[in-house]
């Protein structure tokens, strides 16, 4: 494989092109475009995913594209992901579209407000477990449980014309062939009034089940280390062609590690002891942003 190279501080948009071409639908549904529209940036893309076939490439064209600026100016990598997909034709993107629908149910009146949409990736909030370590697993759950708003969080009800308890659930309408997980590691702290980057360590399962009964298969990690504006992100990717192996792409360096195989990979690991050895004293895991997972019996 090829790496992108740095413009500046452009390792949050290399680490995403960098998934978007190894997710082999994407790649191949923007590769056979045939229209250059320029509505979209497919055709960037295309020349992009060709070079980064034969060599190292530049994002010069993709950047402008997406109006980018400032090269030294660090971004955040969902934000861009998502800009990216937005600017993409319907036959690429609608891989990693979902439709999420949420109901709020006023507790007074009893009556459920339905508003569906689509969606790009699902937020998780990250709470610390009693190790000190943040389970995806319990992120998702809490994802899909129903909150309660009550007391200063109390809704308004057009039936009731006043502030009511209310109850809001999520529910996923359509699962898309790719699932998105964003851990919401940037975040606003009413604490110190301000955002700041959350660097507690995650516990990523190979694989996850998403409401209502559908598997999905981890193949990409997008990382960030440091603070919040500055840092440096990089992908985990693993390769269909290359027999499932992972692969770190680090700007316009590529490198197969057999380390973080084991890392991701832990649920199917033997040895889970060498394993968990590895999560406590790596700092890999403390970078998790982006989980990329794949809808299982697709292929
Ligand atoms: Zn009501």
């Amino acid at each position: 494989y090829h790496g992108l190279f740095n413009h500046g501080a452009t390792c949050y948009l290399n680490s995403v092109l960098q998934v978007l071409f190894m997710t082999e639908e994407f790649r191949e549904a923007v590769i056979s475009m045939s229209s250059s529209s320029k509505e979209y940036i497919d055709h960037h893309l295309k020349k992009l995913f060709k070079e980064l076939l034969q060599r190292t490439a530049n994002t010069k064209n993709i950047l402008k594209a997406l109006e980018v600026n400032y090269v030294t100016e660090q971004q955040d990598a969902a934000e861009y992901f998502e800009k990216i997909l937005r600017k993409t034709s319907e036959n690429a993107a609608k891989i990693f579209r979902g439709r999420l629908s949420h109901k709020i149910t006023c507790l007074k009146c009893q009556t459920p407000t339905d508003s569906e949409g689509p969606f790009w990736l699902l937020p998780l909030e990250l709470e610390d477990s009693p190790d000190g370590n943040y389970s995806v697993e319990n992120g998702i759950k809490m994802f899909f449980t129903s909150t309660i708003f009550d007391g200063d969080n109390q809704l308004y009800c057009e039936i009731c014309d006043d502030k009511v308890d209310a109850t809001r659930k999520y529910v996923i309408t359509h699962h898309p062939d790719v699932l998105l997980l964003m851990l919401k590691r940037f975040d606003f702290s009413y604490q110190f009034m301000s955002y700041i980057k959350i660097n507690c360590k995650a516990d990523i399962p190979h694989t996850i089940e998403i409401p209502e009964n559908q598997m999905y298969e981890l193949y990409a990690v997008v990382e960030h280390f440091g603070d919040l504006r500055g840092g440096h992100y990089d992908a985990v990717i693993k390769s269909k062609d290359e027999g499932d192996e992972w692969f770190v792409f680090n700007d316009s360096s590529v490198t197969q590690v057999k380390l973080i195989k084991a890392f991701y990979c832990q649920k199917i690991m033997i040895n889970i002891q060498v394993v968990k050895k590895y999560i406590i004293s790596s700092s890999r895991s403390i970078g998790a942003y982006l989980l990329f997972y794949r809808r299982k019996g697709e292929n």
